[in-house]
């Protein structure tokens, strides 16, 4: 099918573009690489009057890294996360996962901004997002605010955002070295969604016990989410084939799949069970050798 008829703008500043979105007209929309909104009109599930086009606007495509962490404009593209080689030790889950994000057409066009806006159960950014303690910045003719990652979301392809929002950036804190950290997802061929993911990181403390343990999961539930049963069987424990056996059995129980076409429910919980287990033991592995440990402050030694 094609689109419903739109008015379009292009708006060379993010003041006239807020001010487009906070129209009393209403129903104006964004449209960044249009990986997503292009086939919601196509399959005329929105019908907007208007399309407010991100492409003019300056200074939202930078990824900034310092120590206190990663900032990323809302306009990022996947192939810019995808060339940054800072990301590997600055934000290592994203790095690792990026390769998982759509195919090389879409990750030449879809962008940070749009893949949270879009809010999609599977996707990989905002799985992370709420893994790592990200925080959305969002803009609108009222203002602007930061939203934790973990409230951002509501529901599938359900935010907290408003109608005149913009999304202009996500940040994460800083990521210590030596941090052990693993992202595993399953999907039916390379670049579809996942039928589940996982992102897990955890510290060390200096008598080789986890802490800050962190599981987020994708595709496991009508949002993004952490699973909290499954990180406090880590927390305080030595990470061994064990406790990550009681991790995986915890993560598989905790999450609230949904049947759909690609799998059932209970497929998807025995996945996430398996996903989890294979991350951790691969987060375990790399922290082997690498005579790091992590204080209490979150400062490598
Ligand atoms: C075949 C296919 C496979 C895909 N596979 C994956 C995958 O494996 N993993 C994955 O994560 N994604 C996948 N995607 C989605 C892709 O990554 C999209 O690019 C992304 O979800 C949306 O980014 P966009 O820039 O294209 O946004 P758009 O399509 O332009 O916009 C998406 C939505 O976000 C809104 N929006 C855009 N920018 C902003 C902003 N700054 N502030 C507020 N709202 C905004 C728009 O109004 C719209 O509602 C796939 C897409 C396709 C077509």
């Amino acid at each position: 099918m094609k689109p419903p008829q739109f008015e379009y703008a292009a708006p060379a500043t993010l003041p006239e573009a807020l001010a487009l979105l906070a129209h009393p007209d209403g129903d104006a929309k964004p449209l960044a690489g249009g990986q997503s909104l292009m086939p919601v009109l196509a399959f005329r599930l929105a019908s907007p009057r208007l399309l407010v086009d991100l492409r003019l606007l300056q200074g939202m495509d930078r990824i900034e890294v310092d120590a206190s962490g990663v900032r990323m404009g809302a306009k990022v593209r996947w192939r810019d996360i995808e060339r940054d080689a800072r990301l590997k030790t600055a934000l290592p889950l994203m790095a690792e996962a990026i390769g998982h994000v759509a195919h090389y057409q879409i990750r030449n066009r879809g962008t940070v901004g749009g893949s949270l806006a879009h809010a999609d159960p599977a996707a990989e950014l905002p799985g992370i997002a709420v893994a790592c303690d990200a925080t959305i910045e969002i803009a609108s003719t009222r203002g602007s605010r930061s939203v934790a990652a973990a409230d951002f979301f509501e529901g599938a392809l359900t935010t907290v955002l408003q109608p005149d929002e913009l999304i202009t950036a996500i940040t994460f804190p800083a990521w210590p070295a030596g941090r052990a950290s693993a992202f595993e997802e399953l999907a039916r061929r390379h670049g579809d969604f996942a039928m589940a993911g996982t992102a897990v990181w955890f510290d060390l403390d200096t008598a080789g016990r986890a802490m800050n343990t962190h599981i987020g999961v994708i595709g496991a539930s009508d949002r993004p989410r952490r699973l909290a049963a499954a990180e406090a069987k880590l927390d305080g424990q030595v990470i061994d084939a064990q406790s990550i056996g009681e991790a995986a059995c915890a993560a598989a129980g905790a999450c609230d799949p949904a049947d759909d076409l690609h799998a059932s429910a209970a497929y998807r919980r025995n996945l996430v069970g398996v996903l989890v287990e294979r991350a951790l033991a691969r987060a375990l592995a790399g922290t082997k050798g690498s005579g790091t440990a992590i204080n209490r402050s979150g400062e490598s030694h």
